[in-house]
Parts: structure tokens; C-alpha cells; sequence
């Protein structure tokens, strides 16, 4: 049964990345109907309740409800994207929506991220669908337009005005089962908190003059330079909590490196002794980060400019609100503060889950069954998914699946919106013989 339902998975996948799904951040993107009406046929006939979703033209995603038999127990929502970013085809070795198979490996942009979930969610949900085997809980699948720009035309709005289809308690999606090797042995990252979004612009005012004479005068990019320097030269302090711990006791270091990443004064000058691979990623889970990412401003090459915007990349910690941000800024700019307007672009929390509850301890018992020597590390991803609104309705969502030994963290992240994304088949089936075993025992 395992081989099938991994062809299957594999026949899905292929062409998941066939339609193209791109999303580039404009609503006229993305073209999500095109996979949610493949999905539709995928799991019609079987009898399930399907209703798909448009809100906005194009956009479409696909709620199935498979009833339980108990209205008291816990509902599962297995939850995939259905859109990907865009390529630099100019990177690729192979056709990036080809979705290839060669040498055991499918190839294409969403491979990993996460059509490869999304593919296996549905052939899982449709073979328990197709048993007329019941569950205590409902199960749903969710295939949802829009992740990658942030939900505005798929999750965000679907769980705040169709949470009668979407009800549920435990919520499993992107991403999870990852193996990190250290010398302590293997461990495998499961997703329970996401770091917060706060995108803010700055703009930077100045006085307008001709650019012949510019002895002297208030340069709105003179100053802009500067409010830019000191964005990036700021240095918050660390937070360190239970999942930095655990995320420390992974990377199996010596001790006396792993006391230092513990110690909020030694910690800045532990992670520059990091290899680089992994050092980016232990600064973003232990500090709020600024990113100065674009800047907007002048008018001709003669005219002193007296407008400048900058736009700032904020990823903020568990428990910062707008306060904590706007202390943050006020901090980093220092007298220039004053001089700078700021706007909200973006705010979203920080949002976790906790891991004292069945969904838990079923996920990280079927992650041991594939790896029974490896450590289950409850972790933070530092991008934003759409587990956060479920997180913010009350449900309990982590971020799942499981990858196959051909696949470690650093070489997940390469292709993580990288060139080359491809994915094993030892993956597709592991990672649907997760999802089987998650659903087995989840209400035992
Ligand atoms: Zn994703």
C-alpha cells in the first residue's frame, strides 16, 4: 500500500509543479484555480465534502471535511499551499516546472517547499476518504492559495471568514522532519513557533536644494545613509527560552561552546564562531532582526532630495508587540529617530505552540518510528507560514514532514526558494507514512 500511495504522491507532485503555480506578490498572480481544481478531481467521487473558495479571481483553495464519529474529539487539518515563488530559470540545471523525475529525484519549484506536503496530504486524505474508514475527529484538507505572499488572498482571509469549514484543533503543515547531523548524533527540527512579521517604512525628510551646492544642506539620502548604517548596525539583546535550549542541545557542540550560546553575554561572540551555515539561522531564532531591504528617493541628478524611503525587514521574537518594535527603532536610531516617519507595512506576532498535548506526542512517535535514534527538536522557523492564523484562532499547529538521510538542513535551505529544487522519492514515502501513522494513533 505504501508503494502505491507513494506513486501516487509522486504522480500529484509532478503535476502540482506542471501548473505553475507562481506566485510574485500580485493578486493577478499565482493562479492557484488551476491546482485547486485538479485537487478537486483528485478527491471527487469518493464522496467527501468539497467546497472551494475564490476570494479573490484566480485564487482559488479547497476545503474537504471528512466527518468524525465523536463531535467532542479533536479535529486534524492537514494543510498545504498550492502556490510557489518565482525562479531564475538561468540557475537550474533542469526544467524547473518539468517536474522531472531523474535519478530518484522529482524536480521542480515547490519540490520542497511544499508541494511535496500538499501532494502527500491529499493522496493520504483521499485513501482514508476512499476506506470509509472513520476517525474519532474530523479530518480536513486544506489546499490554500497565496502562503507566499503572506495569506492576504488565501489563509488569512479563509480562517477569519470560513472557520465553520475550517474548525479544527490540531493543524499540521510546513514545514518539519528535517535531519540536522552534529556530532552528538541526528536530530529532527519539527516547526512549533514562527517568528513575528513587523515590516515597517521609514521616511527619511530633508530640505531640497541644487545638487551643485551641496555644502551644508539637510540631504534626505545623506541622512537616509545613516538611518540605514545604524538599522544595520544595531545589536538587540538576545532572548533566549526553552526552544533556544533545545535548539542549542541539537547542534551537539562541545560544552564549552553550547554554555556560551546559553549565556546572553557571551552569545553574540559564540555564534560568530558558527560555522556560516548554520550561524545566520541561530542569530535570526535568538535575537529580533532588521533588514534594510529597499530604499526609494531622489528626483534628478542636480536636485538635493528632500524625500527618502526606506523599507525594513522587522522579524520579531515571541511576546514583542508594537511597543517592543517601536523601542527597538527608537533604539537603533538614536537622535535620528526624531527625524525619521514611521508606518506599519506589516505586523504580525510571533506565534507558537506548546507541546504538552496528543498532537505531539503522536507526531513525534511516528517521527521515531522512521528514525527511533534521532532527537525530535521542537523548533522556530524564522519566515512567517500560515499556521499563524490558525495559531491565532486557538488551534495547536506545527509545521511537519520527513526527509529522507539524502536530505540535511543545510542542503533543505539551499533549495528552500533556491535553484535546483528537487526532492527524493525515500521522501515522498516517509513523509506519507507519517502522515498514516500520525492519523493511526493521534486518537488512540
Ligand atoms: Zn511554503
Amino acid at each position: 500500500m505504501i508503494d502505491r500511495l507513494t506513486n501516487e504522491t509522486v504522480e500529484l507532485l509532478q503535476a502540482l509543479i506542471r501548473n505553475q503555480c507562481v506566485n510574485d506578490g500580485t493578486p493577478e498572480s499565482g493562479n492557484e484555480d488551476r491546482s485547486a481544481r485538479l485537487l478537486r478531481d483528485e478527491l471527487e467521487g469518493t464522496g467527501v465534502d468539497l467546497q472551494t473558495y475564490e476570494p479573490t479571481p484566480g485564487r482559488t483553495s479547497l476545503i474537504a471535511r471528512w466527518p468524525g464519529t465523536d463531535p467532542t474529539a479533536p479535529s486534524l487539518c492537514l494543510m498545504g499551499h498550492t502556490d510557489v515563488v518565482p525562479v531564475s530559470p538561468d540557475g537550474w540545471t533542469n526544467d524547473p516546472f518539468g517536474g522531472e523525475l531523474i535519478d530518484g529525484e522529482i524536480w521542480g519549484r515547490g519540490a520542497v517547499d511544499m508541494l511535496n506536503l500538499t501532494s502527500s496530504m491529499a493522496v493520504v486524505f483521499r485513501h482514508l476518504v476512499a476506506s470509509g474508514r472513520r476517525f474519532p475527529g474530523d479530518i480536513v484538507y486544506f489546499a490554500v492559495a497565496d502562503e507566499e505572499a503572506g495569506g492576504t488572498h488565501g489563509a488569512e482571509v479563509l480562517v477569519r471568514d470560513e472557520w465553520d469549514a475550517l474548525d479544527c484543533e490540531f493543524v499540521l503543515t510546513e514545514f518539519g522532519g528535517i535531519p540536522f547531523y552534529s556530532p552528538a548524533g541526528m536530530s529532527l527540527l519539527v516547526t512549533t513557533a514562527e517568528k513575528g512579521i513587523s515590516w515597517r517604512r521609514l521616511t527619511v525628510k530633508g530640505t531640497p536644494g541644487h545638487g551643485s551646492m551641496p555644502y551644508g544642506t539637510d540631504n534626505a539620502l545623506v541622512k537616509a545613509a545613516e538611518v540605514v548604517r545604524r538599522l544595520s548596525a544595531y545589536r538587540p539583546s538576545p532572548q533566549l527560552d526553552e526552544l533556544w535550549a533545545a535548539r542549542v542541545k541539537a547542534m551537539g557542540l562541545d560544552d564549552s561552546l553550547a554554555r556560551k550560546l546559553l549565556d546572553p553575554g557571551a552569545l553574540d561572540d559564540a555564534i560568530a564562531q558558527l560555522p556560516p551555515e548554520i550561524a545566520g539561522n541561530a542569530h535570526a531564532c535568538s535575537h529580533t532582526t532588521f533588514s534594510p531591504n529597499v530604499i526609494g528617493g531622489g528626483v534628478k541628478t542636480n536636485v538635493i532630495p528632500d524625500s527618502v524611503t526606506i523599507e525594513v525587514d522587522v522579524r520579531t521574537l515571541p511576546g514583542e508587540d508594537l511597543d517592543e518594535v517601536d523601542a527597538h527603532v527608537r533604539a537603533a536610531l538614536g537622535d535620528l529617530y526624531h527625524a525619521v516617519e514611521t508606518e506599519i507595512i506589516k505586523h504580525d506576532p510571533s506565534t507558537s505552540s506548546p507541546t504538552d498535548n496528543k498532537l505531539w506526542e503522536t507526531l513525534s512517535a511516528s517521527i521515531a518510528k522512521a528514525y527511533p535514534d534521532a532527537l525530535v527538536v521542537p523548533s522556530m522557523v524564522t519566515g512567517g507560514t500560515d499556521a499563524r492564523f490558525f495559531r491565532n484562532r486557538g488551534s495547536i499547529a506545527y509545521g511537519a514532514g520527513l526527509l529522507s538521510k539524502r536530505v540535511d538542513t543545510g542542503e533543505f535551505f539551499r533549495r528552500f526558494h533556491g535553484h535546483d529544487e528537487r526532492i527524493d522519492i525515500e521522501s515522498l514515502r516517509l513523509t506519507v507514512q507519517l502522515w498514516l501513522d500520525v492519523v493511526d494513533n493521534l486518537w488512540e
